[in-house]
């Protein structure tokens, strides 16, 4: 006998299990359209031709060491990736009033953030998640001893933001919550808050001194553009809280926190690449929240991966290799953009019934396609098509040659 014989088998990832069931299926018809990763028209993994070359580079180099990092990360790249998020008029930076570690991609950040919350901010306070949000979010923040709640972000019906459900549930929610927030392309439904509404969720924050906590794992990858994909995040960042007396001087900097993950927008999903950022009131208690974060990262991991942030700090700080990967990610953006036109010209060519205007509305990587979890397994079962069974499919996973497969599939599902 083993002293693990009653260990209970847990339940497969919904997603990573997908990609297993995937790799079993023998049929030459499969789609996976359940990755959360870029693959090219010719379903080919892609890495970025500025990387390939840097990486050329470290590994031609005789002075390449592999030395630890420091807790905290590499130094370059935690004032870049920074600059990156804040932008370069940022308020906090300029008043160094943000704490940066480099952290393990966007997991690990938000692990480590979530890790400091429990245990520096307020006893029980709550974290409100997005409705529905990113899987992991609700195994990473109980684990961290933070109890999670809902808010109304999606509706159906609509297949838009539901921002009056969203707006009264933050209002309800107790003083001084924690809100969790999709920075750009909100996974899964590919619905974004307008910059208007935007406001209106600030002014909500503010109103009930709610502490947003913004997932930013997309930066670029929604519009193209890494300017107006933190826009959000720049909109709380310039914000102060209500001042507590009507006579008195303006209130103080609204304080908040970033998770930032490398893996999308510069393709180093396996490398780990990412940062999490404590904007703080007041610079003084930086020095402080820095070395209580170190002392946190120290147990879990004790130093980040030295490699995917060497990589992306190099791209950051040289003003030519950071054009030719804002190019590089236009092009991915565009080629998501083009499946989406392709899906929605092909369903509606078939003459599917239902509309699908929300394929070209929706941002970001995936659409959430509004199937019933028995429709998506349908597909799968009949058509070899996978995605989670919420409906939501990767587009960056879709190919030109399958996108007539797929809209035929769908229109048997949906008839
Ligand atoms: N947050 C969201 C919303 C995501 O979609 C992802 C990637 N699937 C992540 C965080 C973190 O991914 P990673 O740890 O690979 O950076």
């Amino acid at each position: 006998g083993s002293m693990f014989a009653d260990v209970p088998e847990a339940p497969k990832d919904p997603i990573l299990g997908l990609n297993e069931l995937f790799r079993e299926d023998p049929s030459p018809l499969k789609v996976n359209l359940g990755v959360g990763a870029y693959r090219t028209d010719a379903n080919r993994p892609y890495v970025l031709g500025v990387v390939k070359r840097i990486e050329q580079e470290l590994a031609s180099n005789p002075n390449t060491l592999h030395e630890y990092l420091p807790i905290e990360g590499l130094s370059d790249f935690r004032t870049l990736a920074a600059q990156l998020v804040f932008g370069e008029n940022s308020g906090a930076l300029r008043e160094q009033r943000v704490v940066t570690l480099q952290s393990l991609s966007g997991t690990g950040s938000l692990r480590l953030v979530a890790e400091f919350l429990g245990k520096f901010y307020h006893r029980g306070a709550i974290c409100y998640l997005p409705r529905p949000t990113w899987g992991n979010h609700w195994n990473i923040f109980p684990r961290a001893g933070i109890e999670c709640r809902e808010y109304r972000y999606y509706k159906d019906k609509t297949h838009d933001v539901d921002i009056a459900g969203l707006l009264e549930d933050l209002a309800a929610a107790p003083p001084r919550s924690i809100v969790l927030l999709h920075a750009c392309a909100h996974n899964p439904t590919g619905a974004d808050p307008t910059p208007s509404q935007w406001q209106q969720i600030l002014d909500v924050v503010r109103e009930r001194q709610h502490f947003p906590l913004f997932d930013c794992a997309y930066q670029g990858f929604a519009s193209g553009s890494f300017e107006r994909d933190a826009m959000a995040i720049r909109l709380f960042e310039r914000a102060t809280l209500p001042a507590p007396e009507t006579n008195s001087a303006s209130g103080r900097p609204l304080e908040m926190a970033v998770t930032q993950s490398f893996a999308k927008n510069m393709g180093l999903y396996g490398e780990r690449v990412g940062a999490a950022h404590i904007v703080c009131a007041v610079p003084s208690v930086t020095k402080p929240v820095l070395s209580q974060m170190k002392q946190i990262a120290r147990a879990l991991y004790s130093s980040p991966p030295a490699h995917g942030a060497t990589v992306a700090a190099r791209i950051l700080k040289d003003p030519l290799l950071f054009a030719e990967w804002e190019t590089e990610v236009q092009v991915m953006s565009s080629r998501i953009l083009r499946m989406r036109r392709e899906l929605f010209d092909a369903l509606r060519e078939n003459g599917t019934p239902g509309t699908w205007d929300h394929i070209l509305t929706q941002i970001g990587m995936f659409s959430f396609l509004g199937l019933s979890a028995d429709q998506c397994l349908y597909l799968r079962d009949k058509y070899h098509i996978y995605m989670t069974t919420n409906g939501r499919i990767s587009m960056a996973g879709l190919t030109s040659d399958k996108v007539q497969y797929l809209a035929d599939a769908i229109k048997d599902a949906v008839t």
